[in-house]
């Protein structure tokens, strides 16, 4: 186990995240050349921390020759129940040699396996149960936001992911403003929306569990980031990093977001 809850806990700064989600792409050979070639792309940068978050099948592999220096693993999914009669499913108690991080609550899982709020609260349990960090992912549909209840989405998917967590483990825990209009359309949303969304989020972490754990969680954004558009996203006040799908499966274009990472982290630490 990582025991990485009280690691970030009693970081106060909060290090800058760039994880790229490789979803159900590459094989274990496919997978085993590409990270090499991001090995070779991606110089040590220890104050951006790069997650890569490949299918369950490679995590095992690649962790073998990992340049820990450079990057961490994260698992897409993971079951709720630790072990038992669950056919097909993988647990966080699996997981947990293997991962700092998973996603919870990404919208391919709502929407195209229907992974309901309940389920969303259970992963987050027993992903912190098993001292994995989970990445909540949250966000609104296109109707959702052309109805404007964005806010009311983020709230209820907010409330209903942290709940029973201590704010300890809040704290510990990463979200990601991702709404599911931009996920994998090139369509992404404006800095000032996704601004807006990260104020709105932090407040409500802030209301529900205190100054401190707001001051502590980590918010990303995610949709459609690419080399070109991330420093608008990674420059804006309050935001930590990025979730990236497809650019993440580009040995160049996610090299190039590191580097814009790392400088917008140079220039917040004012060197
Ligand atoms: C994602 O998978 O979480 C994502 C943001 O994908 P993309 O960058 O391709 O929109």
């Amino acid at each position: 186990m990582f025991c990485g809850i009280n690691r970030v806990v009693m970081r106060n700064n909060r290090k800058i995240m760039i994880a790229g989600n490789w979803k159900e792409h590459l094989n274990v050979s496919q997978a085993s050349h590409f990270m090499h070639r991001l090995e070779e792309s991606i110089p040590i940068r220890q104050s951006v921390e790069t997650v890569i978050i490949p299918n369950v099948l490679i995590l095992q592999p690649i962790s073998v020759n990992l340049d820990r220096r450079k990057f961490r693993l994260g698992a897409q999914d993971g079951y709720f129940v630790d072990a038992g009669a669950y056919t097909g499913e993988v647990s966080m108690a699996m997981l947990q040699d293997l991962v700092h991080y998973v996603l919870v609550g990404h919208s391919e899982r709502r929407y195209v396996f229907n992974e309901g709020d309940d389920v969303v609260a259970k992963k987050m349990q027993a992903a912190i149960r098993n001292g994995i960090m989970p990445i909540l992912c949250i966000g609104e549909t296109l109707q959702e936001r052309l109805a404007r209840e964005t806010k009311q989405i983020l709230h209820n998917q907010l409330t209903a992911g942290l709940m029973n967590l201590t704010s300890r483990e809040v704290a510990a825990s990463v979200i990601a403003y991702e709404p599911v209009w931009a996920i994998g359309t090139g369509e992404f949303a404006k800095p000032d929306q996704v601004q807006e969304a990260i104020n709105y989020i932090r407040k409500q972490v802030e209301s529900l569990f205190g100054k401190r754990t707001a001051s502590l969680v980590r918010i990303l954004y995610g949709g459609s980031v690419d080399d070109l558009n991330a420093k608008s996203f990674l420059e804006l006040s309050g935001c930590d990093g990025a979730l990236i799908g497809g650019a993440s499966l580009n040995q160049y274009k996610f090299a190039a977001i590191i580097e814009v990472a790392y400088r917008v982290q140079q220039e917040r630490l004012g060197r």
